[in-house]
């Protein structure tokens, strides 16, 4: 038998005995991953390496795979694999209701209801009108580089270099360009959960694998920094951080992202920060550039802050050399941001008074979900900011998702099931995107269903 035929031999052995590992392990109720188990794991693995004069580097990545395997394995035997109804059911079941003629109110989508300040508006077409729809240079219009720089000096006291500005198509695409820009196959990526899915579904997608710190509604859904810490190991290339948070609303204080800063710096693992929700916070906002760590980029939208949400237009900001590969990976897949686009953007960031505005009635609509929740068998952490809130149902004997599928059919709400964040069936998220008075509507009905199924 060919060498290559025996390593594929024994993966397969490998896999078996995963899966009866599995097993046991759903049996004894005990976690998929064990992350002290793989730290364990690899050490040895480096050792048996440096025997055999192998590259360290190529056999930590390819371990990687295995165990992510190994994980996929387990997985498939668990009750987790196999839910009745996943949140992508109930989000295909309100487009088939709204298709079919029922008039549908959404808790559940991400997208604000403001749409953009007529200014924007305006300034959009005068630009296309008058020539700048041709091609352009791929990091961005550098007067809109510039403004973005002066931007973060007088917002947080930074002195950043226009170079050091990549102008992405939407948070969305600047997520994937970060990612695809620093991780190769084989490494992994810190996810806090409960997490915005795109983090893991950008993982997947450039073959690295998620590691998830799991954080609880009884820590106010923070990370703690040690947890932080045993979950990274020699292949983590990236940790990503979102606050304040969709879906929970937290918001990281200060103290506590620089103590994950710290530990990232002294590993020299990069940290992505979507700050997309930075105008919605209700408090103290800290951006990751006012602690000057070399490896922390940082990425903001024009969606939520101007609700510019169709205009598909934000911005990443990191060391010249991120942000030069991330262009280079953008100009490949779409040439540039629309140069029109980017003089809306220029001319929303004349106007710093709209995102307050904005800022202020999320305020106003989180806090009247908050109070109508108030009488509702529920337990939630009261965000500090964003557009959400995610309470635990208490009491229930069906999951989330088997409760938003029948909030939509009988009471014509859709809200977001918690499953769709990570673990975490009891939960639901509710955003505040539409009116207040829909808000108050679509809560009101959520109530009479718990009621009746109580
Ligand atoms: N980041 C988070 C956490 C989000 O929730 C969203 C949108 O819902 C985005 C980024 C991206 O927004 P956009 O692609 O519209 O800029």
């Amino acid at each position: 038998m060919q060498l290559s035929e025996k390593v594929i031999e024994i993966l397969a052995a490998r896999n078996e005995k995963s899966r009866r590992i599995g097993e046991l392990k759903q049996k004894m109720g005990l976690p998929l991953v064990d992350v002290n188990a793989e730290r364990e794991l690899r050490e040895r693995v480096r050792e048996v390496a440096e025997r055999y004069g192998l590259d360290r580097e190529f056999v930590q990545r390819l371990l990687t795979f295995v165990l992510a395997e190994s994980v996929k394995q387990q997985y498939s035997d668990t009750k987790a694999a196999t839910p009745k109804i996943t949140h992508m059911d109930v989000f295909r079941k309100a487009k088939q209701l709204e298709r079919s003629g029922r008039k549908i109110i959404h808790l559940e989508v991400g997208e604000p209801d403001f749409g953009a300040p007529a200014p924007v508006h305006e300034a959009l077409s005068r630009a296309a009108i008058s020539g700048y729809a041709r091609y352009g240079e791929a990091k961005g219009l550098q007067e809109l580089r510039t403004r973005i720089a002066e931007f973060l000096r007088e917002r947080f006291g930074v002195d950043r270099h226009p170079e050091e500005v990549l102008v992405v198509p939407g948070g969305r695409f600047g997520v994937f360009v970060c990612a695809a820009a620093l991780l190769s196959p084989g490494e992994e990526v810190v996810v806090i959960d409960p997490s915005w899915p795109l983090y893991k579904q950008v993982a997947h997608q450039l073959h690295s694998r998620p590691m998830i710190v799991r954080t609880k509604m009884e820590d106010g859904w923070i990370p703690r920094v040690e947890d932080v810490e045993g979950c990274i190991s020699s292949v983590t290339r990236l940790l990503v951080l979102n606050y304040p948070n969709n879906p929970t609303g937290a918001v990281i204080d200060g103290k506590r992202l620089e103590e994950i800063v710290e530990v990232c710096r002294r590993r020299s693992i990069y940290v992505l920060s979507d700050e997309v929700y930075m105008d919605y916070c209700f408090g103290e906002f800290n951006s990751i550039l006012e602690l000057g760590y070399e490896n922390a980029l940082m990425l903001m939208s024009f969606s939520k802050s101007w609700g510019m949400t169709g205009y598909r237009i934000g911005f990443l900001v990191g060391s010249r050399e991120v942000i030069e590969r991330a262009s280079s990976i953008q100009a490949m897949l779409m040439t540039c941001v629309p140069e029109f686009v980017q003089m809306a953007a220029l001319k929303a960031l004349d106007d710093l008074e709209t995102p307050k505005r904005y800022g202020q009635i999320m305020r106003e609509r989180v806090e009247e979900v908050c109070r109508m929740l108030d009488s509702m068998p529920v337990r939630y952490v009261k965000p500090k900011g964003g557009m959400y809130v995610f309470p635990k149902i208490e009491g229930l004997s069906i999951d989330s998702a088997e409760l938003a599928l029948r909030l939509l059919e009988s009471k014509g709400v859709a809200i977001a099931p918690g499953s769709a964040f990570g673990d975490y069936v009891d939960y639901v998220r509710i955003s505040t995107g539409t009116s207040i008075d829909e808000i108050r509507e679509g809560l009101r009905r959520l109530k009479e269903l718990l009621d009746q199924i109580r």
